[in-house]
């Protein structure tokens, strides 16, 4: 894979999808940003993990719901580095509960974790990177954003939402040499789908056509895929990661 730009912010990186793809753009020698939100000790770990195989990282604590604090993240990076090239939105929640007993602050929390803060995120950069006429950002959705989930009308409003502003990004931005696309997983082995009762995680199995739960690791490459040079035409475009689950 090529890459013309030198480094990426990686939200939501101390464990899980986000940390996988943050070593994975190290291995393609870019200098990776990780940033976490509450387990320093995670972050400093992968950090360390990155710097073993000879990548270079550093860290970033912000809670990315938080303007002020995502948006001074990425001042941080430009100071030290004169420059963004590639951002990913990865950090993401859940509070899965039937419609009827959610509460608007599960909807309106769960909205401003994967959607609000990854709108922060694709304004900021388009500000920064569009200076320098460069840039690429992949927002981490999710399959639930494209098929729905009982339990999940907080978490499946947020990836749709994030789905359809992927592409009026990709539109606006276009002209500035910068792209968005978005990677919608299906179900990934982590912290998140852990949660799952072991008999509900058997049923998912039996539909997804690949028989199994997806690595971190498919779905971080991907994302480098949809960062790098080689996806250099491509703008606006979902990219379902999901055994065959939703086609
Ligand atoms: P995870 O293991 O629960 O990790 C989530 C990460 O996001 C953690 O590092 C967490 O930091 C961080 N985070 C959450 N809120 C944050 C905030 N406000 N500011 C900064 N960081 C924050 O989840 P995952 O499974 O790796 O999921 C990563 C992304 O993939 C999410 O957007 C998720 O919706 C999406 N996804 C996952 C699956 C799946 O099957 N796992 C499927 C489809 C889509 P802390 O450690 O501080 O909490």
């Amino acid at each position: 894979m090529k890459f013309s730009g030198s480094n990426v912010l990686v939200t939501g990186a101390s464990r899980g999808i986000g940390a996988e793809i943050a070593k994975t753009l190290a291995q393609f020698g870019l200098k990776v940003w990780i940033n976490y939100r509450s387990k320093a000790d995670a972050a400093e770990n992968i950090k360390n993990e990155i710097e073993a195989n000879g990548g270079k990282a550093a860290i970033i604590k912000a809670d990315v719901t938080n303007e002020d604090e995502f948006t001074a993240a990425i001042k941080t990076i430009i100071d030290s580095d004169g420059e963004l090239s590639y951002l990913v939105n990865n950090a993401g929640i859940t509070r899965d509960k039937l419609a009827l007993r959610m509460s608007v602050e599960d909807f309106t929390d769960v909205i401003n974790a994967n959607l609000t803060s990854a709108f922060i995120g694709c304004k900021t950069a388009l500000k920064v990177m569009g200076k320098k006429r460069f840039g690429s950002i992949v927002n981490i959705s999710s399959i639930v954003g494209e098929m729905g989930n009982p339990g999940q009308v907080n978490y499946s409003a947020s990836k749709g939402g994030l789905n359809a502003m992927t592409k009026s990004f990709a539109k606006e931005a276009a002209a500035r040499g910068i792209r968005y696309n978005a990677v919608t997983p299906g179900f990934i082995q982590t912290d998140m789908t852990n949660e799952l009762k072991d008999e509900i995680k058997v049923e998912y199995e039996k539909n997804i056509p690949l028989s199994r739960f997806g690595q971190p690791s498919e779905i971080a490459d991907a994302v480098a895929f949809l960062l790098s040079d080689y996806s250099s035409y491509i703008t606006g475009e979902i990219l379902k990661v999901n055994g065959g689950l939703y086609v």
